[in-house]
């Protein structure tokens, strides 16, 4: 392992708990002097002497002062997270006595970790790699369900098992690629070009269904955004606020998102859907001027992966629809048809196409069918299951090298390239790979990643 990394050889500490007041805080220390630096100020027993996963009540004391008590948590090398010696210090959740115990693990010569800097550590002595690391990032961001399973299947190794069987293949050809050329003198083709060419396409077709599995990654992680659109009193905030009824998501902070144009969130079968300019449906419906809700409608549909259009069926026949939604399919956008009202006599009785929805927002009718369809929507055709999703940006970019480095190996087979070009462009696929798990890393290429991590993981 690479012990050439900025301290590696101190012992580090920080608060796994969120700072504020709690019932308790988990101090966690790391490093070779973990245990030397816990008995320093934990007087109550010598740690060294304690066996490895084991907990122990005492009190911290620190410069003749008693600071709190507390429950100490024992994991000896390597059988911890980061595979050093761990300690972890569970105070009082007071976040003066946090901080004195602190104080006090950096007095007894432990030093302030950096984001991510355990998670890194545990990288580096080859507890998880890459891939798993940024799952445990991934698994402390989730806000539902899908995002839940998805960084749990990949800390368990779920990615890194489908490239590590890729990474095989490339390996294969390789080999046989190579081999060839040991014997270039005798001119003897070992590999059959077709063969090659069968492998190469079988690793393309993986790689690019990973790839495309981005797209259902982006929604597991970031969510869709939703506009709902349509003429004022067509029943927006009434359908809104159905929809906010029993859904509204328990969110705190989403990344990348921008948090003032976004004011509600719904969370539909471990899918959030973040609905997007709820202000302005709500202002509008008192104040409706109709060349205004054109206007921003036209401008939230572009911000929106997916539009609810929204028409009132009671006072809208088959063609006013067809021409009210002609942009939307015109520019492709992703949209669903919703006609409201159809508890009144007048609605309900105007056929509308198969695709359209027909609801009633003021009895809650019809509004199962539309999540149901809002997540098929987004889903289209892909499942929520155990298969390998493509969640991160990183990790697609460095798959998109992959795909052109392994194109290139095709058009190289079809032009009859000399086989150590074709080695060359095997081996570069092999190092975006690598890049992917950690087997190809610089040092401020895992510092970005781990700074992304919160203080004390
Ligand atoms: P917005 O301008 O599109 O936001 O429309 P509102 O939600 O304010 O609704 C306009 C009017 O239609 C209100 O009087 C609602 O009570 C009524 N409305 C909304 N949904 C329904 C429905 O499903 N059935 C009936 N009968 N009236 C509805």
């Amino acid at each position: 392992m690479n012990n050439k990394l900025s301290g590696w050889d101190d012992t580090i500490v920080a608060l796994a708990t969120p700072p504020g007041v709690g019932a308790i805080g988990v101090l966690r220390l790391s490093g070779s002097k973990a245990i030397d630096v816990a008995n320093a100020i934990f007087p109550s027993k010598n740690l060294h002497l304690q066996p490895s996963h084991t907990i122990h009540v005492g009190s911290i004391k620190w410069e003749g002062e008693v600071l709190d008590e507390v429950v100490v948590s024992l994991f000896k090398n390597p059988r911890s997270y980061t595979g050093e010696d761990v300690v972890e210090i569970s105070c009082h959740g007071s976040p003066f006595v946090q901080q004195r115990v602190l104080d006090a693990c950096m007095a007894a010569g432990a030093r302030l970790a950096k984001p991510g800097e355990f998670t890194q550590r545990a990288f580096l002595a080859g507890k998880l790699d890459l891939t798993q690391a940024e799952a445990v990032a991934d698994l402390i961001a989730a806000q539902t369900g899908a995002a839940q399973k998805t960084a749990l299947h990949n800390i368990r190794g779920g990615f890194s098992t489908v490239l590590a069987a890729l990474r095989e293949q490339l390996i294969r050809f390789s080999a046989l690629i190579e081999l060839e050329l040991d014997f270039s003198q005798e001119d003897v083709e070992f590999a059959d070009r077709t063969d090659l060419k069968n492998l190469v396409r079988q690793i393309l077709d993986q790689t690019n269904e990973l790839l495309q599995s981005f797209r259902l990654g982006n929604v597991i992680r970031n969510g869709v955004s939703v506009a709902i659109i349509g003429k004022p009193n067509a029943g927006k905030s009434t359908l809104l606020n159905a929809l906010l009824n029993e859904e509204r998501a328990i969110v705190s902070d989403i990344p990348g998102t921008t948090r003032d144009t976004i004011e509600e969130v719904l969370n539909i079968d471990g899918i959030l859907f973040r609905l997007i300019d709820t202000a302005g449906i709500r202002s509008h419906s008192a104040d409706a001027i109709e060349a205004v809700g054109i206007k921003r409608s036209l401008q939230k549909r572009r911000e929106a992966d997916l539009v609810l259009y929204l028409f009132d069926a009671t006072d809208t026949t088959p063609d006013n629809l067809l021409e009210a939604t002609h942009e939307l399919e015109r520019e492709g956008i992703r949209h669903l048809l919703v006609g409201n009202k159809v508890d009144q006599e007048t609605g309900g009785n105007l056929k509308f196409g198969q695709n359209t929805l027909m609801i009633a927002a003021k009895t809650g009718m019809g509004i199962d069918t539309l999540r149901q369809r809002m997540v098929a929507a987004v889903l289209e055709n892909a499942s929520l299951g155990e298969n390998v999703v493509v969640t991160n940006a990183r990790h697609f970019h460095a798959l998109q090298q992959v795909q052109q480095s392994l194109q290139d190996v095709l058009s190289g087979l079809d032009a009859n390239i000399p086989g150590d070009l074709l080695a060359l462009d095997i081996r570069r696929s092999l190092h975006y790979l690598g890049e992917i798990t950690g087997e190809v890393t610089n040092e401020d290429q895992l510092d970005f990643i781990f700074s992304k991590f919160c203080i004390g993981k």
